[in-house]
């Protein structure tokens, strides 16, 4: 601590040691000889008290693993054994590049404070030179090294010094510097034992430090297993991000932190998780889908990699949340490959590279977990899916099988329905011609005409319930011929109107179309048809005497046709269901039919690409309705009948 190179004399070098001085010359008399024998003896009473010295250090060199503990006890030790009354022990901190106090004896905590830390490259401080060149150093007056000290600690200062640099394997961790206030010199075979004793430190210092480092480094992997234990057991991204910014916030001691997580488009981001913030705060960010503007947040999430702020309050762009004022922050990227897709903002100073390090790995983990627990999230949604739409699929075919059994149920029905209608006309056909045909009985011309209309109505029956039957089978074979043509309601109307009185001619026959009607697109005669069927069953299931309505209306570009009765309606659950071939509400009423009638105008009716319907009160009567598309083109909307 002065300008070593004005007084070097007072400096010895620790390699001119005092082994060689001590053993000189051989002895030439028996005075020579006594006074030689007497100088070994003290020389090797010498040698004793060094190596019990160096065996006394060198056990308390192995009592401890604790680097600062074992700096003060070899210095105890060492300030003992050289009969000094003052000393320190330096190391260098690496991080810092300074020499540090490790250890110290006989000083006052204000020059231990003063002192603690000394630039490696101070010019004047002895210690650090020491540590610079490696030479031990004799310091037999300590009086000009005080322009290093302050003025207030130079009384302290000793007054014949020894410094030694604290060697381990191939480099110099630090010095120790003892001293004396007396003016009792150091000799410079103390020097070349305090040069061993340094060495004997140096090595067991850094065993310590390594020591340290070790457990330190087991600390940081058995933070990082459980933290990946952790992880791996969470289930569902909120509880995946709960943990990875506890343990962010542990590893850095933040006072307060956040989680934030990109959405798909990585221009958005929400809130994943929170740790000690205030409530507001928390409402407000679960409130908001942040935009990667917002903060530093498009910054971070562009360099991927972590930014510190140290004084966040005077960082406007850290204080975008209400209720909340971050001192110091960081703010740490979560991503897996390339991709950010989260970012950590804690209010922490990071205190070490190594922290650095640990809190890198941290991100890594938590971004993989967060992705891992993203994707199984999808997949379970998927899965959901999937399982409600088996569960539908399964539901369709079972009403699909419970369909077509019935079907199968109907067919049968039908069959001897079927049977039953066909033999009936034939049975009056064949029992009227044979009649006829009797040669022993002369029929006057009055019964001949009468039986004859009967075998003619009975003919037509056949004939309908033929075409019936061959119509359902075009059908299901999907070659009805439909020929679609521009034309009136009414003009169909008209052309089955004989028909249509025939069968209605029980009941009262109305028929109400509009004159503004436009026209529409459809096969005149199959048309005819439907209508015709729906009257037919009018007239078969509601009483006498009671009116059918033929009525039609413009509805969006359709025309919609309805027919009504004053029967006695269908039940609400059946109406579907009598649109389904060979089906009949009740078979057993008395009444003609084959159930075919109105499954052959659903096909006709949807073959124009139109729909049919029933609509009605039960016990109020039936109101069938079906569309046809009004005709496009000249003659179509707007233009009437
Ligand atoms: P069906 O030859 O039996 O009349 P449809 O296919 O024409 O066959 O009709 C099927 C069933 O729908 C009929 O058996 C009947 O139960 C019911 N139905 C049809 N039209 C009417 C109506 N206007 N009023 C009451 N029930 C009807």
């Amino acid at each position: 601590m002065a300008d070593s190179g004005a007084r070097k004399d007072h400096l010895t070098n620790a390699l001119s040691g005092p082994a060689q001085e001590a053993v000189k010359g051989e002895p030439h008399s028996a005075l020579d000889l006594d006074a030689g024998v007497h100088r070994q003896k003290a020389e090797l009473e010498k040698r004793a008290r060094e190596l019990s010295i160096l065996l006394r250090i060198a056990q308390m060199a192995a009592s401890s693993l604790e680097s600062s503990a074992l700096a003060q006890a070899v210095l105890n030790e060492v300030i003992q054994a050289f009969d000094a009354e003052v000393g320190a022990i330096f190391v260098r901190d690496d991080e810092t590049g300074f020499l540090r106090m490790l250890g110290d004896f006989g000083l006052s905590p204000g020059f231990v404070q003063a002192f603690q830390a000394i630039p490696f490259d101070h010019p004047n401080a002895l210690p650090a030179r020491v540590a610079r060149t490696g030479e031990s150093l004799l310091v037999e007056d300590t009086a000009y090294l005080s322009s290093a000290v302050l003025p207030e600690f130079r009384a302290e200062l000793p007054r014949m010094g020894l410094i030694a640099p604290l060697r381990a394997r191939n480099s110099i961790i630090g010095t120790l510097a003892i001293g004396r206030l007396s003016d009792h010199p150091f000799t410079a075979q103390d020097l070349s034992l305090l040069t061993i004793v340094g060495q004997l430190i140096g090595v067991a210092i850094e065993n310590a430090y390594l020591f340290a480092r070790t457990q330190q480094q087991v600390q940081e992997l058995s933070f990082l297993v459980d933290l990946s234990a952790r992880l791996n057991s969470a289930y569902g991204i909120e509880e995946t991000a709960e943990i990875a910014l506890e343990a962010a916030c542990a590893l850095v001691k933040a006072t307060q932190g956040a989680l934030f997580l990109l959405d798909a488009s990585r221009q958005v981001l929400q809130l994943g998780a929170h740790y000690h913030l205030p409530a507001q705060t928390v409402k407000w960010l679960q409130s908001q889908r942040l935009p990667l503007t917002t903060g530093l947040f498009q910054q971070v999430a562009e360099q991927a990699r972590l930014v510190e702020i140290s004084d966040a309050t005077t960082e406007p762009r850290c204080q975008y949340a209400p209720g909340r004022t971050l001192r110091e922050a960081c703010y740490l990227p979560l991503q897996t490959g390339s991709r950010v897709i989260g970012i950590l903002e804690l209010e922490a100073r990071l205190q070490s590279e190594r922290v650095r390090r640990i809190l890198y790995t941290l991100g890594d983990m938590a971004a993989v977990a967060i992705e891992r627990a993203r994707l199984i999230s999808t997949l379970q949604h998927y899965a959901d899916g999937l399982e409600a739409q088996v569960a539908a699929r399964t539901e369709d075919l079972q009403r699909a099988l419970a369909r077509a059994q019935e079907a199968d149920r109907l067919k049968s029905v039908f069959l001897s329905t079927i049977s039953h209608e066909l033999r009936t006309p034939l049975a009056a056909i064949k029992g009227f011609a044979s009649t006829l045909l009797q040669e022993d009985v002369e029929w006057d011309p009055t019964t001949q005409r009468e039986f004859l209309s009967i075998i003619e109505r009975e003919s037509d029956q056949l004939e309908r319930l033929i075409s019936q039957l061959l119509d359902i089978s075009r059908l299901e074979a999907g070659i009805l011929n439909i020929e679609q043509v521009a034309c009136s309601l009414s003009e169909i109307v008209q052309g089955v109107a004989s028909r249509l009185k025939v069968i209605a001619r029980a009941h009262e026959l109305q028929v109400h179309i509009p004159l503004d009607l436009p026209l529409v697109y459809a096969d005149r005669q199959r048309i005819g048809q439907v209508l015709s069927n729906l009257v037919e069953n009018a007239a078969k299931y509601a009483p006498p005497h009671t009116a059918i309505v033929i009525s039609a209306s413009a509805v969006e570009d359709q025309v919609q046709v309805s027919v009504s009765d004053q029967g006695a309606g269908i039940p609400p659950e059946l109406r579907e269901r009598i649109f389904d071939r060979f089906f009949r509400a009740d078979p057993r009423d008395g009444r003609p039919g084959t159930g075919l009638g109105l499954a052959i105008c659903q096909g006709i009716v949807e073959a124009h690409g139109g729909r049919i319907w029933v609509e009605g009160k039960p016990g109020q009567g039936s109101v069938f309705v079906f569309t046809l598309p009004i005709a496009q083109g000249p003659n179509g909307r707007g233009e009437g009948n």
